[in-house]
């Protein structure tokens, strides 16, 4: 319970530190793609939406505490709103990998531009996850997030 407590709040933290420096520290964006990859690796994937995401330890820990909490609007749990955010999410991410040259040979700035890449999605998602945590309830976001879709899979 304390170790889970420990690192609810350590993600906490990073997603923080991510939010705020995110854009001038690129290399916060690679630090959360190691995270994910070292949690899925280690056969914990089911257990990142409750335990080890960033945001969601944000949206539990402090949104839950001005949220209205009430039921998430139906629109948002159906599988079409699903299939269209997570469509979107590709082609957004797919997008910035084209503009940002990474599809093609990698140099030595590449890995940075994947993490402001990363910083940039999280950064938009929170603006949209945030406005519906006050809106409905805190973990509104969730039930469209394409990660936690995935993960929870
Ligand atoms: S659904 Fe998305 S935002 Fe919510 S806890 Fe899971 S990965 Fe994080």
């Amino acid at each position: 319970m304390v170790v889970l407590l420990a690192i609810r709040y350590a993600s906490l933290l990073l997603y923080l530190v991510m939010i705020t420096a995110g854009w001038a520290y690129p290399v916060l964006g690679i630090g959360l793609l190691v995270i994910m990859a070292g949690v899925v690796l280690s056969g914990r994937r089911k257990k990142w939406c409750g335990s080890y995401c960033p945001r969601g330890s944000f949206l539990d820990l402090v949104m839950s505490k001005v949220s209205p909490k009430r039921p998430i609007p139906r629109f948002l749990t159906s599988r079409k709103t699903w299939a269209a955010g997570f469509a979107l999410f590709v082609g957004l991410f797919g997008f910035q990998l084209w503009r940002a040259g990474l599809f093609g040979p990698w140099d030595g700035s590449s890995l940075m531009q994947l993490g402001l890449i990363f910083y940039r999605m999280c950064l938009v998602s929170s603006a949209v996850a945030v406005p519906l945590a006050l809106w409905k309830n805190h973990r509104s976001w969730c039930a469209v997030c394409p990660v936690g879709n995935i993960m929870r899979a």
